[in-house]
C-alpha cells in the first residue's frame, strides 16, 4: 500500500541543484517533482550515532532540505568503529557539532538545525512539531517508548531502526495507517535483560545496513513512492546475510494508538523501563563500595572473592586485578550460586554496576548477605584507579 507525499515540491530547482540531484533527476519514480519534494522536506535524526550517522550522510546527500539533529553526547574514540559522520579529529567535540560539519562538506545546500540537548518529555513535542518526518537512531528503550508517544500524538511518522552485534531490524510507525512502536513491544524489557551495544558490541557496517534501510523508508515516504515499511519489520541478519520482513498489526488493545487509549499524554518513561530492576536497586543499597574501597581492600589484603560478572570478551579489554570471571547468566541460572564461598565475602563488579546489581539481588536472594557489588564497575576503575588500562 502507498501513501500521498508527506511534503509538498519545493517551487523549483536551481542549476546547481539540478546538476548536483541530476542521477536522481532520471529515475522516472523521483523526477523533478520528487527531489522538489526532497529539497521542501524537514527530517528530524534523533541521535548521530550508530544510525544517525549513515542516515544523516545520506539524507545530506540525497538534498533533503533541512536536517535536525538531536545529540547531547560528545565524540569518543570508541565511536568511530562504526559512527563515520565523525572523524579522529572530532574525539572530545560534540556529535551534533561534528556531524553539522560533515554534512556541510557534503552537501553545503542543506540547512542543519542542531537540537545539542538529551531529548525528554518537556522537549520532544516542541521539537517534533518542527519537522515532516523522524528518523530515530537511539540505543536506549525509554527514549524509544517516549520517541514513539511522542509521534502518535502528534500523528508523525518515524523510521525506527535497532541494532546489536549482527543483527538489525527497521520499521516505519506511523499510528494513522498502521501500528506503533507499542503495537509490536507493548512493554520494554526487563531492566538487565537486553544488553546494550555497550554492552554486547555491534558490527561497525551493520549501522550502515539498517541506517541505508531508514533513509530508503524516509525518501519513499517524503516523495510518496513505492511501499513503505508500515505494517512490516524488516529482520537483517548479517551473519545469514538475510532479510525477511515480518507482517506487524496494529493492536487494537495498543497503550497509545489503540480504540481506548491509556496513554493520552507523556509518561516518566525512565521509570516505565526502569533503569535497574526493583531488586537491584534494592539490592544495592548499603552493599555498594567505590572502586577507591575495594581498592583500599586490595591493599590490605583481605580475604574475599571478587568476581567479574561481564562476558569473556570484555574481560581480555580490561580488568580488576585478582578478579575471577563468572558471567552475569551463570548467576541467573542458577549454576554460579555453588562456586560462591560460605566462608569469604562476595564482591561483584561489572563494566558499570547495573548487571553486578542484578547479579547482587540473585547472591542476597540465596542467602549471601554479606556480599557488595563495585559502584561504577571496572569502567570507574579504569577511570579512577588504574588509567594504564583500556576503557571500552
Ligand atoms: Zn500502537
Amino acid at each position: 500500500m502507498s501513501f500521498p507525499a508527506l511534503v509538498e515540491p519545493a517551487p523549483e530547482l536551481t542549476i546547481e541543484e539540478v546538476r548536483r540531484y541530476s542521477r536522481h533527476l532520471i529515475i522516472p519514480d523521483v523526477g523533478m517533482t520528487g527531489q522538489k519534494r526532497l529539497k521542501n522536506a524537514k527530517v528530524l535524526v534523533i541521535g548521530a550515532g550508530g544510525l544517525g550517522s549513515p542516515a544523516l550522510l545520506y539524507l545530506a546527500a540525497a538534498g533533503v532540505g533541512t536536517l535536525g539533529i538531536v545529540e547531547f553526547d560528545e565524540v569518543d574514540e570508541s565511536n568511530l568503529q562504526r559512527q563515520i559522520i565523525h572523524g579522529h579529529s572530532d574525539i572530545g567535540r560534540g556529535k551534533a557539532e561534528s556531524a553539522r560539519d560533515s554534512i556541510k562538506e557534503i552537501n553545503p545546500l542543506v540547512e542543519v538545525v542542531v537540537h545539542q540537548e538529551r531529548l525528554d518529555t518537556t522537549n520532544v513535542m516542541g521539537i517534533f512539531e518542527r519537522y515532516d518526518l523522524i528518523v530515530d537512531g537511539t540505543d536506549n528503550f525509554a527514549t524509544r517508548y517516549l520517541v514513539n508517544d511522542a509521534a502518535v500524538l502528534l500523528g508523525k511518522p518515524y523510521v525506527w531502526g535497532s541494532i546489536y552485534r549482527f543483527d538489525g531490524q527497521a520499521s516505519v510507525f506511523w499510528a494513522e495507517h498502521g501500528p506503533c512502536y507499542r503495537c509490536l513491544y507493548p512493554e520494554p524489557p526487563p531492566p538487565g535483560m537486553v544488553p546494550s551495544c555497550a554492552e554486547g558490541g555491534v558490527l561497525g557496517v551493520l549501522c550502515a545496513s539498517i541506517g541505508s534501510i531508514q533513509v530508503n523508508e524516509a525518501i519513499k515516504l517524503l516523495a510518496g513512492i513505492g511501499e513503505p515499511l508500515v505494517g512490516r519489520l524488516m529482520v537483517y541478519d548479517a551473519l545469514e546475510m538475510s532479510y525477511r520482513s515480518v507482517k506487524v498489526r496494529k493492536d487494537p488493545e495498543c497503550a497509545v494508538c489503540g480504540k481506548n487509549p491509556t496513554v493520552t499524554e507523556l509518561i516518566d518513561y525512565e521509570e516505565f523501563c526502569g533503569a535497574i530492576s526493583a531488586e537491584a536497586a534494592e539490592a544495592a543499597v548499603g552493599s555498594t563500595i567505590s572502586v577507591h574501597q575495594l581498592e583500599a581492600m586490595i591493599d590490605r589484603g583481605e580475604d574475599f572473592l571478587l568476581v567479574d560478572v561481564r562476558e569473556p570478551n570484555e574481560f581480555e579489554i580490561n580488568r580488576i586485578p585478582g578478579a575471577v570471571l563468572i558471567p552475569k547468566g551463570d548467576f541467573l541460572n542458577g549454576s554460579a550460586l555453588e562456586r560462591m564461598p560460605m566462608d569469604r565475602q562476595v564482591v561483584v563488579h561489572c563494566k558499570s554496576g547495573q548487571r553486578s546489581a542484578e547479579v547482587l539481588a540473585v547472591l542476597k536472594g540465596a542467602g549471601f548477605s554479606d556480599a557488595v557489588h563495585v559502584g561504577g564497575g571496572v569502567a570507574a576503575w579504569v577511570n579512577q584507579v588504574d588509567p594504564s588500562q583500556p576503557a571500552y
